[in-house]
């Protein structure tokens, strides 16, 4: 195993763009530690990021707040713009990990370890977030949507690592929003299921309609069959049982050491439930 640390960002892309073989970065390590210390990497390169100053950092322009990949979540948890602008996004990830954790792991890192139980990208999803990708080549933006194709696997390019996360300024106006981490304990706890929302109702119709769910498929995402079956909706009008059979095509929850499928999918019905009948905060 080779560790890099490069200076700057452009020597970050230069390197990367040479190497052929297997490559990590080192943001928080968080994850990347515990996958060298079960031999999970045995090999490859080791790229240091986290002291590279155009990757982190939360501003703002005229359309969206941009994150850096390697903003940690207690930057995340104390910045002042964001519990202006997106307070619910700021106030969800409050029970990430444990004080310890959120001050080394980063967002990038969490979206870029693929892992299904990731807390963070539902919240993204369902605020339609973007990602902007660099290589030494191009730069290019996505949403965050289009991003995953399977279990750990993503559209990143051999070269390219994720810059930064850009979420619409207006993500959160208007919205009634819902999150909640099912884990076994309140604290240091991975997701067994997570769900997040955000509906706008009017007159008691459901204007807007977004929901993501994650540890529930092979990687967060939104549920676009059920937003389509509610889109327009009055609420006194939703069918329950219709939502049943529509998740079982949506969620394919797994059996592990944390719950079963059976336990899984009822929880996240629930969950859902509870997000659509919430009263109206407005
Ligand atoms: C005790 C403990 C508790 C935890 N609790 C939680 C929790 O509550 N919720 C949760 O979601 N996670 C949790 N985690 C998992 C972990 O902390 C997060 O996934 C974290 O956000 C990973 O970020 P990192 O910077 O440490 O990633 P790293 O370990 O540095 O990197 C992880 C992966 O992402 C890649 N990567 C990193 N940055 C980039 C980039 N900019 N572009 C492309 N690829 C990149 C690396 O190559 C690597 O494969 C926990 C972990 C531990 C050890």
């Amino acid at each position: 195993m080779e560790f890099i640390k490069p200076n700057t960002l452009k020597e970050l892309l230069e390197i990367i763009s040479t190497i052929t073989g297997e490559k990590y970065y080192f943001a928080g390590g968080t994850d990347i530690n515990i996958q060298i210390k079960k031999d999970i990497i045995r090999n490859g390169k080791i790229i240091f990021i986290n002291h590279i100053k155009e990757l982190n950092g939360i501003k703002e322009d005229e359309n969206y707040i941009l994150i850096g990949s390697t903003t940690t979540f207690r930057q995340i948890i104390e910045s002042k713009l964001l519990n202006d602008k997106l307070p619910f996004f700021q106030k969800s990830l409050n029970n990430f990990a444990s004080p310890l954790i959120q001050s080394q792991a980063t967002i990038g890192g969490n979206i870029a370890n693929g892992s299904p139980t990731a807390d963070v990208v539902p919240l993204l999803l369902v605020l339609d977030g973007k990602l902007e990708l660099i290589s030494n080549s191009m730069n290019r933006t996505i949403n965050l949507k289009d991003f995953f194709t399977g279990y750990k696997k993503f559209i990143l390019k051999p070269d390219e690592i994720i810059k930064s996360i850009f979420i619409p300024q207006n993500a959160e106006n208007g919205f009634d929003t819902f999150y909640e981490k099912i884990g076994s304990r309140k604290a240091l706890s991975i997701a067994k299921i997570a769900v997040a929302g955000l509906k706008k109702v009017v007159n008691n119709e459901i204007n807007e309609i977004k929901i993501a769910v994650g540890s529930l498929n092979e990687y967060p995402r939104r549920l676009d069959l059920i937003e389509d079956y509610l889109l327009n909706k009055d609420l006194k009008d939703i069918d329950f049982k219709k939502i049943r059979i529509i998740l079982k095509e949506e969620i394919t929850p797994i059996t592990d050491l944390r719950s079963d499928k059976d336990y899984r999918f009822e929880v996240c019905l629930n969950l859902i439930k509870k997000f659509l009948l919430k009263p109206d905060s407005g």
